[in-house]
């Protein structure tokens, strides 16, 4: 058993993760969690209900023997489903290889499945609602709301986009701490899509499904059960004036929703009973990015995962980022010959390798919220989709920018960026000047991307 005591706080995704490593290095792992224990209650409706998992998350949760129990109960995505306004659907697939797809998950059944597998270790002890309300970052001391006061070796903040350690080190605790928070002039609903009676798909199951209508789209990911979780991304308010005057603020009763419905999204609305009512019940969220370093506070305490590093989620890749954290921190960890850990030394490791990934990351996201409201549709776009699919079928060694972030593990986000930021607008200009991609010299191209 380690000598190290290590306070967790936010027992959400990366945070319960992060536990079962800890734990399996023998730390004595305290997780302190503001909600009350999930296992025990009903997920809030609304809420980001399933979430696409891919090859860098499922690498974090391979470490601790957790990949193949959460694919079971995945949804494989292999493509995206374009509908156009009057109906018609097509299927771009993600990558032109076999075995290269995404994976619907449940972010519950995801959590839990983490905090049960934590929660076996003898070396974990969980503190449920418990919210962290002050971190002293000179002393390390973290108070929470019922007035327990904690003092550990480290504290690892993974409390999510709103961290109060993050408030604590920007207000004072850490000097020069930069801090950036955008936000998207977008906000997110959730929807619902039933299964069928007897538990079927409406729509085709292996495809994240999308509505791209330039100024705001929607999307629905398949859950195991038959039904789809729909998510409406559209702006908060003041659209412009080629969005057709659309926005939440507009959208204040049944019959202005059902309208807005029935001229987007003609297709969906049949396959949605309790549209108006999820559409009312159900909060509008918000989506930001923000970057914030240094991320250490002089080794008494590190932000990993969201509180770090919030990305909007059109690459599906904030879970799987934040997994990736988990599973660079815990290869930096080495304890010296006294069972003590150089947390200061390890964090500025980590800091190091880690920020560049993450800022690549953040931007690649915010781009793909264009890509895919906007240029999903668009016919050049869809022709160069089709490209790569065929230069991913014929050339093992072509990978796509979408696959080096989604399906390459073993690559850092920031060289996905940076190659793939040069492949993109290679291959965009040649499919403006082509009606149809056969007609290309397949091998010309391959040499002239790699070269
Ligand atoms: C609409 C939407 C769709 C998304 N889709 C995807 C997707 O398809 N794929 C993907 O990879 N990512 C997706 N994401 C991103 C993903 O949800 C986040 O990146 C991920 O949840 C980050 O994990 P985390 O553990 O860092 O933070 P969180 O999951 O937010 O967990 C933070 C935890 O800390 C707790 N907490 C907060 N404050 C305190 C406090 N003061 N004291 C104690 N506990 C506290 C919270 O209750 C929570 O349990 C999506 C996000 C959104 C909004």
């Amino acid at each position: 058993m380690s000598k190290q005591r290590v306070t967790i706080i936010g027992a959400g995704l990366a945070g319960s993760l992060l536990a079962i490593n800890l734990a399996k290095r023998g730390i004595e792992t305290h997780v302190y969690e503001s909600r009350r224990d999930m296992r025990l209650q009903e997920v809030a409706a609304g809420r980001s209900i399933n979430l696409a998992l891919s090859d860098r998350g499922i690498a974090a949760l391979r470490e601790v023997g957790m990949d193949e129990y959460m694919l079971a109960e995945a949804v494989p995505m292999t493509g995206r489903m374009i509908h156009t306004v009057t109906g018609e659907q097509k299927l771009l697939p993600y990558s032109g290889r076999e075995g290269e797809y995404i994976n619907s998950v449940s972010r519950a059944g995801l959590n839990i499945a983490l905090i049960n597998e934590a929660d076996k270790y003898d070396n974990v002890k969980f503190h449920f609602s418990q919210r962290c309300v002050y971190f002293d970052c000179a002393s390390g001391e973290a108070k929470f709301s019922n007035g327990e006061r904690v003092k550990s070796d480290t504290v690892i903040a993974t409390d999510g986009a709103g961290s109060a350690v993050r408030n604590a080190m920007l207000h004072g605790g850490v000097e020069r701490f930069d801090f950036s928070q955008i936000w998207l002039e977008h906000g997110y609903k959730e929807l619902h899509i039933p299964a069928t009676a007897d538990g079927g798909f409406r729509l085709e199951k292996n495809a994240l499904h999308i509505w791209p209508r330039h100024q705001f789209m929607m999307i629905a990911l398949p859950n195991f059960d038959g039904s789809f979780t729909c998510t409406l991304f559209l702006a908060h308010k003041n659209p412009p004036a080629d969005a057709g005057g659309s926005a939440f603020a507009g959208l204040v009763d049944e019959q202005a929703v059902r309208d807005f419905f029935n001229r987007e999204f003609p297709d969906a609305v049949s396959l949605m009973p309790t549209l108006t009512t999820d559409f009312f019940a159900n909060p509008t969220g918000n989506l930001g990015t923000v970057k914030c370093f240094p991320w250490n506070a002089g080794g008494k305490a590190l932000l990993l995962g969201d509180s770090a590093h919030a990305v909007v989620p059109f690459y599906g890749q904030g879970m799987n980022c934040a997994f990736e954290d988990v599973r660079v921190l815990d290869s930096l960890l080495s304890d010296g010959p006294d069972g003590k850990f150089d947390w200061q030394s390890i964090y500025e490791k980590y800091g190091e390798l880690r920020k560049i990934n993450t800022d690549a990351i953040a931007d690649m996201a915010e781009e793909n919220f264009y890509e895919m409201r906007d240029r999903v549709a668009d016919p050049v776009f869809q022709r160069k989709r089709e490209l790569e699919t065929k230069l991913e079928q014929t050339y093992p060694d072509y990978f796509s920018k979408y696959s080096m972030v989604t399906f390459r593990e073993d690559l850092p986000y920031s060289v996905a960026k940076e190659k793939g930021n040069v492949q993109d607008q290679t291959l965009m200009e040649i499919c403006e000047h082509v009606g149809n991609v056969d007609e290309l010299d397949l091998e010309r191209i391959y040499r002239q991307i790699l070269h």
